[in-house]
């Protein structure tokens, strides 16, 4: 209420002089009024002054589901692919499409994501990649595959000529959780990636140890009991493949490091949407889908159950590639593939009021995402890495 009568005041001398006996000399006044003006005009001239007053996010968290096509994201269970697995029988009779078969693209992706599509997107945060909304998400990078894509995202631009191959290479570039560590001055704990992937530990640095990294098969160390019975039993469990271990673990092992060391800077990455397609199995790949859902929202409640993050978190949701579009090439991805340069790209940003999917929009590209979840923490990524892509400036204004 004194903050209103001050307020009031101050404009009714802007306007008309003041009402209460005061002997000021007009060019005094003139002054006095002058010097209010300015005042009141100068803060929002200052650079990175207003926008930081309206800027929430103080943490960021960065979600990747390993080569989940924009098919699948925003229109469910596709029949084309589903028809080429089923060998011959008629889809209906199949466990899948029993499950999660619905006449519309919105019916089919929310039976598939239920919290992604009915809570996160409604509620809090935009998706952009439905070409069939006009909106088109694309790769910078030209060789469609997992190294490339990550590295895309984490230093902002494409290396085509550095980065060919998902061999375990150290990262020639800094990465923008690097940046983002050093910038903010943070603990090597409040800065954690956790991958499914093993690869991930010579993607996500340029500087060995910078950052804290879980990746592949190995260990979390970490206290508690359930995270030990967790270390045996991600050995014990198997996937089919060399260098990925099961997403439960992954997430798990991220949701403990979050809970004990409440990182600034939170990197979830994804990796069986990629190995059961490459495997044929598309009952897998929409499982893992459907399980990804679920963690999201373990993810979500207990962002919003904690002061730290709740109303000042930021997150982008995303994945390195796409893959194959017909019954024949969905498992498989690369330079060569057609449909495997479109991916897709979610935001949730408590400064920012879009909502759900993205229709007629202006193309965005994978190498605009470091410089965004910068951009999200009032830091510019683009001053100090001049060839990466620009902040989505779509989902940083009110
Ligand atoms: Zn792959």
């Amino acid at each position: 209420m004194m903050d209103q009568i001050v307020g009031w005041n101050v404009l009714r001398i802007l306007w008309k002089g003041p009402s209460f006996p005061v002997r000021f000399h007009k060019t005094q006044l003139t002054c006095c009024r002058l010097f209010l003006w300015i005042g009141l005009l100068i803060p929002p001239l200052l650079p990175g002054k207003a926008i930081g007053a309206e800027n929430h996010t103080e943490n960021v968290v960065l979600v990747t589901m390993d080569g989940l096509r924009i098919q699948e994201l925003f229109g469910g269970i596709d029949l084309k692919i589903l028809s080429s697995v089923n060998q011959g029988k008629p889809v209906e009779e199949s466990p899948l499409y029993q499950k999660y078969w619905a006449p519309t693209a919105e019916e089919r992706r929310e039976k598939l994501m239920p919290f992604f599509w009915k809570t996160l997107m409604r509620d809090h945060g935009s998706v952009a990649g439905n070409r069939t909304q006009g909106s088109t998400v694309l790769l910078t990078n030209g060789h469609r595959f997992s190294y490339p894509g990550y590295s895309e995202i984490l230093t902002g631009q494409a290396h085509d000529d550095l980065i060919r191959s998902n061999d375990k290479i150290q990262n020639p570039n800094a990465s923008v959780l690097e940046f983002l560590k050093d910038k903010l001055e943070l603990s090597k704990n409040q800065v954690a990636a956790f991958a499914s992937w093993e690869v991930m530990n010579w993607i996500a640095e340029k500087s060995p140890g910078a950052i804290t990294i879980n990746a592949g098969f190995e260990p979390y160390d970490h206290p508690s009991p359930e995270v030990q019975l967790l270390n045996k039993l991600q050995r014990e469990t198997g996937t089919p493949w060399d260098s990925v271990r099961h997403d439960a673990y992954t997430f798990r092992f991220a949701m403990a490091h979050l809970r004990t060391y409440k990182p600034r800077v939170l990197y979830l990455s994804l990796g069986e949407t990629d190995d059961w397609a490459h495997d044929g199995r598309y009952d897998r790949v929409l499982q893992s889908a459907e399980q990804c859902d679920a963690y999201f929202r373990q993810l979500w409640d207990y962002l919003q159950s904690e002061e730290q993050y709740r109303g000042k978190t930021s997150l982008v949701i995303t994945t390195d590639h796409g893959r194959g579009l017909t019954g024949e090439d969905w498992t498989g991805h690369g330079s060569k593939i057609e449909g495997a340069q479109y991916i897709w790209m979610a935001f949730v940003n408590p400064d920012n009021n879009l909502r759900g999917e993205w229709a007629n929009a202006e193309t965005i590209y994978q190498n605009q995402i470091a410089a965004t979840l910068s951009s999200f923490l009032g830091l510019d990524f683009h001053a100090t890495h001049p060839e990466a892509g620009r902040p989505v400036a779509r989902v940083l204004r009110k």
